[in-house]
């Protein structure tokens, strides 16, 4: 498995796991704390979550999932904009840590930019980082101009990696906020790496492009789409699977070693970004 160093020196693996919608329905939460566990299992010890995802539903099926093997997870959590405030911080971090049954985060982000001043969040952070509620603190969201100003601040330094959304139809990172976060040894967290749930996905999947490179392989278009990710120096991604099938084949996509060729035509297919563009959250 790859990994990738934080900004902090802390070195994660590059493949992870997502959360959102899970804890969610009661019915599915045996088989959402399986699919977690099989992925730690297999490798997949960094698992990404939200005080959002189902109002901490997601952080307590995690909690579960971790029962036993804290030392085997990455944990990774995000603090609500509107809770960011430095009493906020603190309260919603205490939360989290309740419901995910650890006296630790291993990461703690800002889920998108609020009305909270950016430099009380980064205080916020390092307080908690201090206590050692904590052990690294950084950002979702941030298009490039938030990068800058967080910079700026104090403890700005400190964030150790931006959570955005990137996956082959999703490419405006490449152009500027990319390569910026790679010269500043910083990497960027990709989420929605599949384009999320629902017909987008089954679009990017079933891309003839995606399916051709999938069948020279002999693997999944799943696979490939993680694989050229995962390929990208900095690039962290965090697929969410709730099928079992799914996971198998999620961790079996760090094995999948793309050609030169292979991402000739998927640059065909999914071009690059030929300007800059706003960042994308959806
Ligand atoms: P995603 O990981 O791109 O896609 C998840 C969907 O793909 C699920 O329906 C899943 O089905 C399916 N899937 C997973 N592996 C598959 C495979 N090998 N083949 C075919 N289908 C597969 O979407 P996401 O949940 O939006 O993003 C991943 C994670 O990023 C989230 O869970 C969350 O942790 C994080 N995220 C963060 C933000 C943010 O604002 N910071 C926003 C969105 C997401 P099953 O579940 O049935 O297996």
């Amino acid at each position: 498995m790859n990994t990738v160093t934080m900004r902090s020196g802390s070195v994660i693996p590059a493949l992870g796991q997502g959360t959102w919608n899970m804890g969610e329905d009661p019915a599915r939460r045996q088989a959402e704390i399986g699919a977690l566990q099989l992925g730690m299992d297999l490798g997949l010890g960094l698992i990404d979550t939200a005080e959002m995802y189902g109002e901490g539903g997601a952080e307590e099926v995690v909690g579960a999932a971790i029962a036993g093997r804290r030392e085997q997870a990455f944990i990774v959590s995000k603090v609500y904009p509107h809770n960011a405030d430095r009493r906020g911080v603190k309260a919603a971090c205490e939360r989290s840590l309740q419901r995910l049954k650890t006296d630790r985060i291993d990461l703690y982000l800002l889920h998108w930019r609020g009305a909270v001043p950016l430099s009380e969040t980064l205080d916020a952070f390092q307080a908690l980082r201090k206590e050692g509620k904590i052990l690294d603190f950084g950002v979702s969201n941030f298009d490039m101009g938030d990068m800058l100003e967080a910079e700026a601040l104090p403890g700005g330094r400190g964030i150790a990696l931006n959570q955005v959304l990137f996956n082959l139809v999703k490419r405006g990172i490449e152009w500027d906020l990319l390569p910026w976060s790679r010269k500043q040894g910083m990497p960027v967290m990709a989420y929605s790496p599949l384009e999320s749930a629902g017909r987008e996905r089954d679009r990017l999947l079933a891309n003839p492009a995606l399916v051709a490179v999938a069948q020279r392989h002999g693997c999944t278009p799943a696979q490939v789409a993680l694989a050229w990710l995962l390929r990208q120096e900095g690039v962290v991604a965090i697929p969410k699977a709730a099928d079992p099938a799914h996971v198998r084949d999620n961790r079996a996509a760090a094995e999948v070693a793309l050609t030169a060729f292979d991402l000739e035509d998927l640059d065909r297919a999914f071009p690059p970004p030929a300007k800059r563009q706003p960042l994308a959250m959806r």
